[in-house]
């Protein structure tokens, strides 16, 4: 079964019937483009202001958005004008890839630190498991997320979560939704993969009451134990991408050895013009 896009046309229940009601409090205020790295923005938050704004959504009515930026979400970005325009239009962007990072600072912003989704899931757990805030994880092959939901209560006890994995097809999308709905979540975590998962959100947007979604990629199969995280000094020096280039050679050869030359390209091509006429990104 493959998960497709085509949006489901469930009628979706009055939402006071669906979720508890939040406290009304304005969001806090939104720092979404603090730097356009080859088209993208990108937020400067450090890893504690990012985990502080999500769990000030959770507070907050309606559906706020935080994507993760890495080269290959740039390159897609790129060539694909509708997934551009859905991460121009997502509350947040972050720098999920030390490239984003170091692209961002060559550029002229201050951005703090990478914030991979892999490490902010650790402090985000922690919050929601102190709070009472209950999290959905939805992505990634059979069994993956719940074995990930197993692993983040062990690291923050008592939080609570729901897991359902990402191969669903068009006909069960519908239950998928009310399921989600119906568990009233505060956090939606989404890793079905770019820009599947961007491309999912926005399809389901109007259906969906969480106040807070994060897109997470491939995150479950880190924290389920299903892929093994690279050792702290590729991780330091910027090379993750080769770690999982080497676990995955088949699926990963043309993202990375043929994307981080094109990324890096786009990357030259900004920073010249940028130079040429003193803008800055
Ligand atoms: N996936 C999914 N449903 C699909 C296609 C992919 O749940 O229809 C999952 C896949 O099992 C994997 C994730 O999406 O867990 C994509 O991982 P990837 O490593 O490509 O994401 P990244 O972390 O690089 O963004």
């Amino acid at each position: 079964m493959s998960l497709t896009r085509k949006p489901a046309t469930r009628v979706v229940p009055p939402r006071a019937t669906v979720r508890r009601s939040r406290i009304r409090r304005p969001a806090p205020a939104p720092r979404t483009h603090d730097v356009n790295v080859v088209g993208v923005p990108v937020s400067g938050l450090s890893m504690t202001q990012l985990v502080q704004t999500i769990m000030g959504w959770t507070e907050t009515e309606g559906m706020k958005v935080a994507v993760g930026v890495n080269a290959n979400v740039c390159n897609l970005a790129a060539s694909d004008a509708s997934f551009r325009q859905i991460l121009l239009s997502a509350d947040l962007d972050y720098p999920d890839g030390q490239s984003i990072v170091w692209a961002a600072r060559a550029l002229g912003a201050d951005v703090p630190e990478r914030v991979a989704t892999t490490d902010l899931i650790n402090p985000l757990v922690a919050e929601c498991a102190l709070r009472g805030k209950k999290i959905y994880l939805f992505g990634a092959a059979p069994g993956v997320a719940a074995r990930a939901g197993e692993r983040l209560a062990e690291r923050a006890p008592g939080l609570q979560y729901r897991a359902r994995d990402g191969f669903v097809s068009e006909a069960e999308m519908p239950a998928l939704i009310a399921e989600i709905d119906a568990y009233d979540p505060d956090i939606l975590l989404v890793g079905l993969g770019d820009p599947l998962q961007q491309a999912w959100v926005a399809d389901h947007r109007t259906e969906l009451h969480v106040p807070a979604v994060l897109t997470c990629g491939g995150l479950f199969d880190w924290v389920s134990g299903s892929n093994r995280r690279a050792p702290q000094w590729m991780i330091s020096a910027g090379l993750e991408w080769l770690w999982r280039l080497i676990l995955e050679p088949r699926r990963l050869a043309k993202r990375y050895l043929a994307g981080n030359p094109v990324f890096l390209g786009r990357l030259t091509v900004q920073l010249l013009r940028a130079r040429l006429t003193g803008a800055r990104a």
